[in-house]
C-alpha cells in the first residue's frame, strides 16, 4: 500500500507533528539537571588537578553535542601528558583516584576499543564515563553541536530517532545495532540530502576551524551563526521529516552499494572505500563514514543477524507512518524481547 495522501493526511500529519513536538520538549534536559552536571564536572576538575596539575577535562558525547536527552550520563575526556603511562594505565590510575574520592561503582574498562573508567557520583546520582586523550571524540562532538545550531529540526529529528532507537532496542552496539553517534550522523546526512537542503556540508566549506588530532586533520566551517537561514527554503515539518527518514531507510537506501558521508554531504560507493568484504569482525552491511576517521565505518558493528533486526525496525516504523492513525504512540512502543 502507498502512503496516504490528501486532506485527511494533512490533518493527521499536523497532529503528528504537534505530538512529536510535545515529546521533544519533554526530552530536553532541565536546567536543574545541567546544574547538577556542572557540579560533578567541577568536582572532577578539583580531584584531577591534585594528581595532574597540567591535565584538562573536556566534555564530549551527548552532554556536549546538543543531542543529549534528559537523564543521560556524562562523557568526559581527560587529556594528560604522562609519558610513563599508557591509556589503560591512566584509566586504572584514574579509577583509584575516584575510589579515594568516594565515588560509587568505579569500574576501569581497560580492554575496550576506547579504555574508560565508569563511576556514579553518590551526591547527584549521575553516571560518568571518563576516557583518556581521545580528542577526536571532543572534536566530533563539536561538529555535531555546530550542525545542531544551524536548524532546530536536526535536534528535533535526532531526539525522535534516538528515542525510537532506545525504545525499540536498536541502540545497543554490543548487540550489533547502532550507536547514538551513528544515528545522529544518519540524521545530519538525511537533512543534507533534502531538496531544498536543510543542512549544508560544513566540511566542504572554507574552513574556519582547524585542529590536528594525531595524524588526522580536522577542518570545517564553524561560523555557523552566519548559516541560520540556510534551511529556510525548506518548509518540511518535524512529522514529515520523521516519516521520510524512516521511509528512506526502509525502502530507498541502497544497502548493497552505498556509503553515507556527512563529510562530503553525499554518497560514496562501497567499492571506492573498499568496504565490500568482511575483514575480521568488520562487516559493512550498513555503511556510515565517520566524518574525521574516514576509514572508520560506524556501521561495522552490525552483523548478519542485527542488520535484519535493524531493517525490520525501519520497515515497521515506515509502515506505521503510512497506515497508523495514531503513529506517535505506536512508533515508540517499547519492544519487549
Ligand atoms: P547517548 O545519549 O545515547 O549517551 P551520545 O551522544 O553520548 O548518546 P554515544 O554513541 O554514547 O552518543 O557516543 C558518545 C560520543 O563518543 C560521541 O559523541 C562521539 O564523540 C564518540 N563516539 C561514539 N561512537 C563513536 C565511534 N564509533 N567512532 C567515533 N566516535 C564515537
Ligand atoms: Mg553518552
Amino acid at each position: 500500500r502507498l502512503p496516504k495522501k490528501g486532506m485527511q493526511h494533512r490533518v493527521e500529519m499536523e497532529n503528528f507533528t504537534i505530538q512529536l513536538f510535545e515529546l521533544y520538549i519533554s526530552l530536553i534536559p532541565s536546567e536543574e539537571e545541567e546544574m547538577r552536571r556542572s557540579k560533578v564536572l567541577s568536582q572532577l576538575d578539583g580531584v584531577v588537578y591534585k594528581t595532574w596539575p597540567g591535565a584538562k577535562l573536556f566534555l564530549y558525547g551527548s552532554c556536549a553535542n546538543a543531542f543529549g536527552v534528559r537523564n543521560s550520563d556524562i562523557d568526559v575526556c581527560l587529556t594528560v601528558e604522562d609519558r610513563k603511562m599508557n591509556k589503560a594505565e591512566l584509566v586504572v590510575r584514574m579509577a583509584a583516584i575516584l575510589e579515594g574520592d568516594n565515588m560509587q561503582n568505579v569500574q576501569a574498562l581497560t580492554h575496550a576499543r576506547v579504555p574508560v573508567v565508569k563511576f556514579t557520583d553518590p551526591v547527584t546520582g549521575i553516571s560518568c564515563d571518563i576516557c583518556v586523550n581521545n580528542m577526536l571524540a571532543v572534536v566530533n562532538s563539536k561538529l555535531l553541536h555546530d550542525y545542531s545550531k544551524i536548524d532546530v529540526r536536526l535536534r528535533q529529528l535526532a531526539f525522535m530517532v534516538k528515542h525510537w532507537a532506545k525504545r525499540r532496542q536498536v541502540n545497543e552496539t554490543y548487540r550489533g545495532t547502532l550507536s547514538s553517534y551513528a544515528y545522529v550522523m544518519m540524521c545530519i546526512h538525511f537533512l543534507q540530502q533534502r531538496n531544498p537542503p536543510i543542512l549544508p556540508c560544513l566540511q566542504e566549506m572554507q574552513p574556519t576551524y582547524r585542529v590536528k588530532v594525531g595524524k588526522i586533520e580536522c577542518a570545517y566551517y564553524d561560523q555557523v551563526d552566519t548559516l541560520r537561514h540556510f534551511g529556510f527554503q525548506n518548509k518540511e515539518t518535524l512529522g514529515e521529516l520523521v516519516a521520510s527518514f524512516f521511509e528512506y531507510w526502509a525502502f530507498h537506501h541502497d544497502y548493497n552499494h552505498l556509503v553515507i558521508s556527512v563529510r562530503t554531504g553525499g554518497f560514496l560507493s562501497k567499492d571506492e572505500k573498499d568496504w565490500t568484504r568482511r575483514i575480521g569482525n568488520d562487516r559493512h552491511l550498513i555503511c556510515i563514514e565517520d566524518p574525521f576517521e574516514v576509514s572508520h565505518d560506524l556501521g561495522r558493528v552490525v552483523d548478519k543477524r542485527s542488520i535484519r533486526v535493524l531493517r525490520d525496525e525501519f520497515y515497521r516504523a515506515a509502515n506505521i507512518m503510512r497506515h497508523d492513525c495514531n503513529p506517535s504512540v505506536t512508533l515508540f512502543e517499547p519492544y519487549i524481547r
